[in-house]
């Protein structure tokens, strides 16, 4: 996509840190990081949504997201790391080519997720709200 600031990077339009690329994904230093070594994982081809990447693809992120986790645990001591992924502006996406960031932690990193735990009011909620979601991933189309 002509306008997209990650196709820019991946076509080397516009300068970023690289630190992986292969056929089918790409990977750079976020350039605002949460801490640092806090990675971006893309496809090379612009999707918007996470939904529309192939699953070779997807996979290939993920795992490549996962490498770059291990990598950062053990190049920079850091001791975990979160994989995350914004779908839709509601989500916190703001760059519209889908990417995977590779935030690494340590305990002590002041770092913390909003986290929430609501409650279902009882279980036939919670199984209607999963009846909804299987009769659509039962559906050929989605
Ligand atoms: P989102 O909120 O869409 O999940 O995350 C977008 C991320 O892209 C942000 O963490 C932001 O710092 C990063 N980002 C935005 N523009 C650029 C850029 O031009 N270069 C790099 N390296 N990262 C960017
Ligand atoms: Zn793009």
């Amino acid at each position: 996509m002509s306008n997209c600031i990650f196709c820019k990077i991946v076509a080397g339009e516009i300068p970023a840190t690289k630190i992986y690329e292969d056929e089918l994904v790409f990977a750079f230093l976020d350039i605002g990081p949460i801490n640092f070594g806090h990675a971006l994982v893309i496809p090379k081809e612009h999707h918007t949504s996470s939904a529309t990447i192939p699953e070779n693809v997807a996979g290939r992120m993920f795992h490549i997201g996962s490498r770059i986790g291990v990598a950062l645990k053990r190049e920079l001591e850091y001791e975990g790391f979160n994989l995350h992924l914004a779908d839709g502006t509601p989500a916190g996406q703001v760059v519209m080519h889908a990417h995977l960031h590779v935030v690494p932690r340590k305990v002590d990193d002041q770092f913390h997720w909003n986290w929430r735990q609501l409650a279902y009011a009882d279980s036939d909620e919670r199984a209607g709200v999963a009846a909804k979601i299987i009769r659509r991933l039962d559906r050929k189309e989605s």
